[in-house]
């Protein structure tokens, strides 16, 4: 077990887009290992490679293991197919600690991803999980919470954003 370093905004590879997973060996399932091991010690629901340094388009998420029995899950190169309807939910970021920011997001998608293995599988996600993978998608393309955020709600943001600039 490794618990890794969580890359704390505004390092600049929380900006970054992450490459492609082409390789599926012992390297990978570490990887995901660490980041789920990582993800629970920081008591969070969701991890991106990003925020562990690795730019590579994998994340984690277990949105369970806080009201009952673990569920981790690992995914690869994910890619939503379909999304639809309308969520706004407080979201908190592992690299953004301390903060929550409401943001509106589709309510249900439909995902492709591969698993540790390299199979692809689709499946379909609503409610929590559905904004949990919206959250953790984003950061493989270089996107923060805060960046689906406007006017009002960015405002009211700003002085929490300075206090975390300050600490870095
Ligand atoms: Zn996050």
């Amino acid at each position: 077990m490794s618990v890794l370093a969580v890359l704390r905004w505004p390092d600049r590879r929380l900006n970054e887009p992450a490459g492609a997973v082409a390789v599926f060996d012992a390297g990978l399932r570490h990887l995901a290992e660490d980041m789920l091991d990582t993800m629970y010690a920081a008591a969070g629901r969701g991890l991106a490679g990003p925020q562990v340094g690795a730019m590579l388009r994998i994340f984690v998420m277990d949105c369970r293991w806080k009201e009952g029995a673990p569920d981790p899950r690992v995914f690869v190169n994910p890619a939503i197919v379909t999304a639809e309807g309308e969520a706004t939910r407080d979201e908190g970021c592992l690299s953004l600690p301390g903060l929550m920011v409401p943001v509106t997001r589709p309510a249900r998608l439909r995902l492709r991803w591969q698993g540790l293995d390299g199979t692809w599988v689709t499946a379909g996600f609503d409610g929590v999980e559905a904004t949990c993978i919206q959250h953790e998608r984003d950061h493989l393309d270089g996107i923060l919470h805060i960046d689906r955020t406007t006017g009002e709600i960015r405002t009211i943001l700003a002085p929490a954003l300075a206090d975390l600039e300050a600490q870095k």
